[in-house]
């Protein structure tokens, strides 16, 4: 068996990015990931390539590339998780030991846990999603060729990544139907299983606004439990009072219910619901203090994304590495996330916020309107952010926004 100062198990967006900030600092040898994949995406730029504006190709690097030269790739499936005896094994039967283990799995996309989805999507070329690199590609020309009806858009009852995803899509495929035309002649409908628009209130009221502005119809605690691709029909629930109604469609965008990988799930480093228990603030393992979480398998309480992930990797950093030199843990998590919600395609509402909702923006301006400059900022600045944080060179806007708020007060 194979043994390394620290393992760090999925090679996403965390996983490459605390790889990358100790194999450079502890040396070659000494640290493994753990990942099965040859492709890593930069999943945060999949509502751009639904929406047609870039390509998949653009979000694609193999993952011989991102993980570090002085880090061992073990290219297996992580399957067992045995924290007593600090080993991990493998698909392939291997038993990987270590002193500190970092776990960031990600989330398990499920379309087949909604009746007939799976074949929906393979058959009917009007019924799309954003959120598998094997569908992505197909929305915009499901979005370009509707010719009107009722076009509906789902986010499931389950934690997600990226909750404004689901609902940017809407926004874009709402602003090219304007503009061609076809939106006289339809209805387009936002069903979610959340109870408002996004977990932060500033920016839940404004998205409110924004559909109605656009004649939007929102229908709350409504989940998408069954698809039924010959008749064009979905099955809706009403979460609060469990009655199904069937909803005719000729466009569809799905947001398919995620959970942990199964063999996260069924190790004894989770909660009920299958999520990998951390302290939220120091992001270290609630049992097991030689073990840490990053990204979208923990069970920390702020919406899953990849700015989320940004900065959770400089607190992982920082306390696991004075872990290892047997010190106490200095940094906190404030929980900071970001969804830049593209609003149509020059426009996008900059989201940032804390736990429990508290905006915390990064510019000087007000980032709950709708701005051309922070669809830029999305477009352009935020994709280099991304592979920036990959290198681990990137820990989140927090000394960004010192600097701009730094003699600036607020301004509209
Ligand atoms: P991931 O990046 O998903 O990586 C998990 C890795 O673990 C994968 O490489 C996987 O192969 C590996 N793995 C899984 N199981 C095992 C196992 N058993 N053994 C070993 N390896 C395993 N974020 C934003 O910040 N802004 C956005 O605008 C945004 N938009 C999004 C739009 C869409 C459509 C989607 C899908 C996501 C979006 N996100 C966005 C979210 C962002 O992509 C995720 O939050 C981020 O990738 C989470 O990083 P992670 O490391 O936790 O998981």
């Amino acid at each position: 068996s194979k043994s390394y100062q620290l393992v760090v198990v999925g090679s996403g967006a965390g996983g490459a990015a605390i790889a990358a900030r100790f194999s450079s600092k502890l040396g070659k040898g000494k640290v493994a990931i753990i990942e099965p994949s040859d492709a890593h995406y930069n999943q945060a730029m999949w509502t751009l390539v639904g929406g047609g504006i870039v390509k998949l190709e653009d979000t694609y690097r193999p993952m011989a590339s991102i993980i570090p030269s002085t880090c061992d790739w073990i290219k297996d499936r992580a399957t067992t998780f045995k924290p007593d005896t600090c080993t991990v094994s493998t698909q392939g039967g291997e038993e990987i030991k270590y002193e500190y283990l970092v776990v960031a799995v990600g989330l398990q996309l499920r379309y087949e846990d909604i009746k007939g989805l799976t074949e929906g999507l393979e058959m009917d070329p009007m019924l799309v999603s954003n959120y598998s690199a094997k569908y992505v590609t197909r929305t915009i020309n499901a979005i370009d060729k509707f010719k009107g009806g009722q076009a509906v858009f789902t986010l499931p009852n389950t934690p997600i990544k990226c909750p404004g995803a689901p609902q940017k899509i809407m926004y874009l495929a709402e602003s090219k139907w304007k503009k061609n035309g076809v939106k006289k002649s339809s209805t387009i409908t936002y069903n979610t299983a959340m109870g408002v628009m996004l977990g932060a209130p500033k920016y839940a009221e404004v998205l409110r606004g924004v559909c109605e502005k656009r004649g939007i119809q929102v229908n709350f605690k409504t989940n998408l439990v069954e698809v039924n691709p010959e008749k064009k029909e979905a099955v809706f629930m009403k979460l609060e009072t469990g009655e199904t109604y069937v909803q005719p469609y000729d466009f569809m965008h799905v947001t398919p219910p995620m959970s942990t990988p199964t063999e996260l799930k069924s190790s004894p480093l989770v909660n009920a619901g299958g999520f990998l228990t951390v302290d939220k603030y120091t992001l270290q393992h609630s049992q097991y203090p030689n073990v840490f979480g990053i990204g979208d398998c923990t069970d920390v309480p702020t919406p899953k994304t990849a700015a989320a992930v940004a900065s959770q990797c400089g607190i992982v950093a920082e306390n696991l590495a004075a872990v290892m030199k047997g010190g106490t843990l200095t940094r906190k998590y404030d929980g900071y996330t970001a969804c830049p919600l593209v609003t149509s395609y020059n426009t996008c509402i900059m989201a940032e916020f804390a736990f429990e909702g508290v905006p915390m923006e990064t510019f000087p301006i007000d980032q709950g309107k709708e701005r051309q400059s922070m669809y830029w900022v999305k477009l352009h600045i935020l994709p280099r952010v991304y592979n920036l944080m990959t290198k681990g060179w990137w820990s989140g806007p927090a000394p960004v926004r010192k600097i701009f708020h730094l003699g600036l007060s607020k301004q509209e």
